[in-house]
């Protein structure tokens, strides 16, 4: 995901940064210490409305002119939806400083009926009182005519909207940013993780000398005129489920640089790089760079999921985001530690971790940045060997806070899983505990297991890899990430999800030494028995001893024999 708005210290700057770069944990050290200070308390998702639950959305079209010289935009929003519960009410999610100017149900004979609606009181929400009650299995296509400011974006992307920010040259360069605080920033949607829409078309209209780079496919570019002006209007298609904060709208003086990558599967993939004109030689640089990140990710996780569209990176005015097939890129086109630009690299995990599996509810969110941020450790490790994995590892132990569990039971918002409840001490353990916990998975199941089930977890089918009609993206969550993992290995790691998923605290390794005994014994919160294993190092030599009842005693040559017990740092415990 997101960058620094006026944020009185550095220190609190590189706080937030964190959010999601602690992928690069060792890179931006932890000075998470301060409570973050939001603009306004604004969440995507949390516990579905009835309002809300209703409905299912099948489309979206969203029609936006956008005038950059007084930063409004107007528009129209179009749902199809399948009806799922009853209802006589619906409700869409929209930011306070946009105006809802009419609301209409288009019947199937496509004549449009004027609905009534009301703002809720704090005006984050349009409440729709339909014409008629509708039953489950009806559609409804509902229109919705706004106008107004959108929600400048603050510290984007970590306090998001509109940026509205000019290149050197004054030229006008626009980018969005939602996924903390939600699309209703900008546009009226159904703000929940759980809905996707199944496909989605988007049609931008802006000053005729801007480029338009957005999600999916570039159906057609038509020149138009808005106030006397000269404007065009960028048709872009979405053909896959597309979780709503990544739908993106970016506007500038771009230069495209397109190539086409061949996928593992044999598609040839349009790539496009939407670069500002003066970095243009920058970013033909790092694309090659970019596109072995890219078969990474195709040879550990499975094919890309959006071949039918393409892969697309836009250069925005602050850090990143991943926007579906078009992710935002404001990392300055530099490699950082270990040779690589970790932000690219973690956002394009995201095509995986987020877009082709979604959590559809925000309890989950380690799937997308824990076990994204862990794919960067395998990337080390295939570029720097072991001892560069390790050294990562190390990094990410050293930034763990354990006072949360990164996958609560109950239903979470947007804010709370980032940031912790109200007045709590934020941490990044989504990222950092999450991405260990895959490490010390893997060293339960042994490395060809391990990577078996991780491209499980991205295609929980063979052959889902084969397609790309949308079928490929679903949604999941913790148990079923558990599922997979038991179904690969034939084991049952409910006692490892439990401990490592499910409570803040970490196992601890209780070490009695007598003289040549050894006993090993765990102690972990939530279960009786944590049968993990354990590697010893005893006078220089590497031993893998099991512990199913969650205690041994390991026989020593000697007395004095010289013990180390993890020496490779592969147990997340309490140290
Ligand atoms: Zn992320």
């Amino acid at each position: 995901m997101q960058t620094p708005r006026p944020f009185s210290t550095h220190r609190r700057a590189v706080a937030r940064l964190g959010l999601l770069a602690l992928a690069a944990a060792w890179v931006f050290p932890a000075a998470v210490s301060a409570q973050i200070p939001k603009a306004e308390a604004l969440v995507s998702g949390g516990a579905l409305i009835p309002e809300q639950a209703c409905y299912d959305v099948q489309h979206y079209d969203l029609a936006l002119t956008i005038h950059p010289d007084d930063e409004r935009i107007e528009g129209t929003l179009t749902m199809r939806a399948g009806i799922v519960a009853e209802t006589r009410r619906v409700a869409l999610d929209l930011y306070r400083t946009l105006r809802v100017e009419a609301v209409e149900r288009v019947a199937t004979d496509g004549e449009a009926i004027p609905q009534t609606f009301e703002r809720s009181d704090d005006g984050l929400r349009v409440f729709v009182q339909l014409d008629e009650r509708l039953e489950p299995g009806a559609s409804l296509t509902l229109r919705v005519r706004y106008a107004g400011a959108p929600r400048r974006a603050v510290q984007p992307p970590w306090d998001g909207g509109f940026s509205w920010e000019r290149t050197r040259d004054g030229e006008p360069w626009i980018a969005t940013s939602c996924q903390g605080e939600g699309a209703d920033l900008w546009w009226p949607v159904k703000d929940h993780p759980s809905d996707e829409p199944d496909s989605m078309d988007m049609h931008f209209t802006a000053p005729a000398d801007l480029v338009c780079a957005s999600n999916g496919v570039l159906r057609s570019v038509e020149e138009t005129e808005v106030d006397g002006e000269p404007f065009k209007t960028w048709h872009w298609h979405v053909a896959n489920p597309i979780n709503v904060y990544c739908v993106t709208l970016n506007l500038g003086p771009y230069v495209v640089i397109e190539d086409t990558y061949e996928s593992v599967d044999g598609t040839k993939i349009p790539i496009y790089f939407w670069a500002l004109p003066k970095n243009e030689k920058k970013a033909r640089r790092v694309l090659p760079d970019f596109l072995e990140h890219l078969r990474f990710f195709e040879e550990v996780c499975g094919p890309y999921p959006f071949r039918n569209e393409k892969y697309g990176v836009v250069e925005t005015p602050f850090l990143g985001m991943e926007h579906q097939t078009a992710i935002a890129y404001g990392n300055g086109y530099r490699k950082f530690q270990f040779d690589y630009d970790w932000l690219h690299h973690h956002e394009l995990s995201h095509e995986w971790w987020g877009n082709l599996v979604t959590c559809s509810d925000w309890k989950d969110m380690w799937i997308h940045e824990g076990i994204g941020t862990y794919t960067q450790s395998l990337w080390i490790e295939r570029t720097h060997g072991a001892e560069g994995y390790q050294a990562s590892i190390r990094g990410l132990a050293r930034q763990i806070a354990n006072r949360r569990p990164i996958a609560p039971r109950e239903t979470t918002d947007s804010q709370e899983i980032y940031f912790g409840k109200t007045g709590s001490v934020p941490d990044n353990d989504i990222y950092n505990k999450g991405a260990l916990a895959m490490h010390t998975l893997r060293w339960l199941l042994g490395d060809e297991t391990f990577f078996a089930a991780l491209r499980r977890m991205a295609y929980p089918d063979p052959a889902l890899e084969k397609v790309t009609d949308g079928s490929q993206c679903r949604h999941e969550d913790t148990e079923g990430i558990r599922a997979i993992a038991e179904k690969v290995s034939g084991r049952d790691l409910s006692w490892f999800f439990e401990v490592y998923l499910r409570h803040g605290a970490l196992p601890e390794l209780i070490e009695k030494r007598d003289g040549a005994k050894l006993e090993l014994s765990w102690k972990a919160p939530g279960v009786e028995v944590f049968p993990m294993p354990v590697e010893v190092e005893i006078d220089g030599e590497r031993r893998r001893v099991e512990m199913p009842e969650g205690r041994t005693t390991v026989e020593l040559p000697s007395a004095d024999a010289d013990v180390t017990v993890d020496p490779d740092y592969w147990l997340i415990l309490r140290r």
